[in-house]
């Protein structure tokens, strides 16, 4: 089971303490959304390239040894690959490990809810980015959305803490933002509407982001003028609200336009073993490779070290430093 928090923490060259791993089990999905990937998909990596689980959970066992704490399991859809429960609960068992949550799609989520109980899982981000049916396809190409809103309920009557993924998407679905607001009025969710990024394994949709979080903002408060703010954790990523009353709230997370990055303590592991240190970067390091040529974990831990040591200041410098211009789909990168 979920350990108590290690005292051991690892600062960035910013001062930045690296507490949170956001680890894609598989770079495969069963949607096609629109902002993630071309309606044919994207070209799968094959088997061998992609980290076993023993190889993850070597990698997070010394992750862990340098302060890492928190794990959100993501993908590509994380539940379509196979034994992922089995997996979880042995990553519950790395010491200094103290959190699990996990972001999904819904579709095959329902399934395996008394066991993400069992080990500990409190937190499910439920990627939903329209109540509309038609629009569901619309924007996932798929039509899933009566299994992912009775996942929905379902999570939220089970007692998980359940955040909405909205990514606010110019002329697809800005007319939801207020019918998933509403949710909020009877249930404890959080939804958060995210600035639509360019990974979407195309570019950029835009010649311009429309709707950044001011829109959104300017959108939230046109209905509701007294939505009222509210004071954000530490390392949040999201600028939350909440309407007068309702029970749960909202919130807005500046994808595109990077506002927080300054107190950033997240790094990500691809499918197939790149480090990044920052959302923006395109690989920093490849630890399935170093671990395929036989490093100890002293050597992993410390190549980790000097990764860390590295980070760009913000996803603007991440930016810059790239080899190419970003358009990889957010599937292979894990969001
Ligand atoms: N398949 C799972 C899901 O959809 O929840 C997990 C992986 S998905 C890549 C993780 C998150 O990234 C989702 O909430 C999705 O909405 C978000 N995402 C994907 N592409 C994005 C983009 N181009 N801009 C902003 N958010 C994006
Ligand atoms: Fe799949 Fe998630 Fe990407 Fe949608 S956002 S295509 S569900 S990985």
């Amino acid at each position: 089971m979920l350990q108590m928090p290690d005292s051991k923490i690892i600062y960035d060259n910013h001062g930045r303490p690296i507490t949170y791993l956001r680890l894609a089990v598989t770079d495969r999905c069963n949607l096609r959304c629109f902002y993630c990937m071309p309606e044919d998909g994207v070209k799968y990596l094959p088997k061998s390239k992609v980290l076993t689980y023993e190889e993850m959970l070597r990698i997070v066992g010394v992750m862990a040894k340098l302060g890492i704490q928190k794990v959100r399991i993501t993908g590509g859809e994380p539940f379509v690959r196979q034994n992922l429960m089995d997996f979880m609960y042995q990553l519950s068992d790395i010491e200094g490990i103290n959190e699990i949550n996990i972001t999904t799609n819904g579709i095959l989520t329902g399934q395996y809810i008394r066991q993400m109980k069992e080990i500990g899982v409190r937190s499910v981000n439920l990627s939903l980015d329209t109540l509309d049916q038609k629009r569901f396809f619309e924007i996932t190409r798929r039509d899933e959305f009566p299994k992912v809103n009775e996942t929905l309920y379902r999570l939220i009557d089970e007692g998980f803490e359940v955040k909405i993924n909205a990514v606010v998407m110019d002329g697809k679905n800005t007319e939801d933002i207020i019918p998933l607001t509403e949710l909020t009025k009877n249930h404890n969710v959080s939804v958060r509407f995210i600035e639509e990024m360019p990974f979407n394994g195309e570019g950029l949709h835009y010649p311009k982001l429309e709707w950044n979080l001011h829109k959104i903002l300017a959108e939230l408060r046109t209905t509701y003028p007294d939505l009222q703010k509210l004071k954000d954790a530490p390392s949040s990523t999201s600028y939350n609200y909440q309407v007068p009353g309702y029970q749960g709230n909202v919130g807005i997370i500046a994808a595109f336009s990077r506002t927080f990055c300054g107190t950033c303590n997240r790094i990500r592991l691809t499918a197939q073993g790149d480090l990044k240190t920052c959302l923006y970067d395109d690989g920093v390091l490849n630890l399935r490779d170093l671990l395929r040529d036989g490093a100890t974990d002293e050597d992993l831990q410390n190549q980790l070290l000097v990764a860390f040591s590295n980070r760009p200041k913000d996803g603007f410098e991440a930016e810059r430093n790239r080899k190419s211009i970003v358009s990889e789909s957010m599937t292979t990168i894990g969001g």
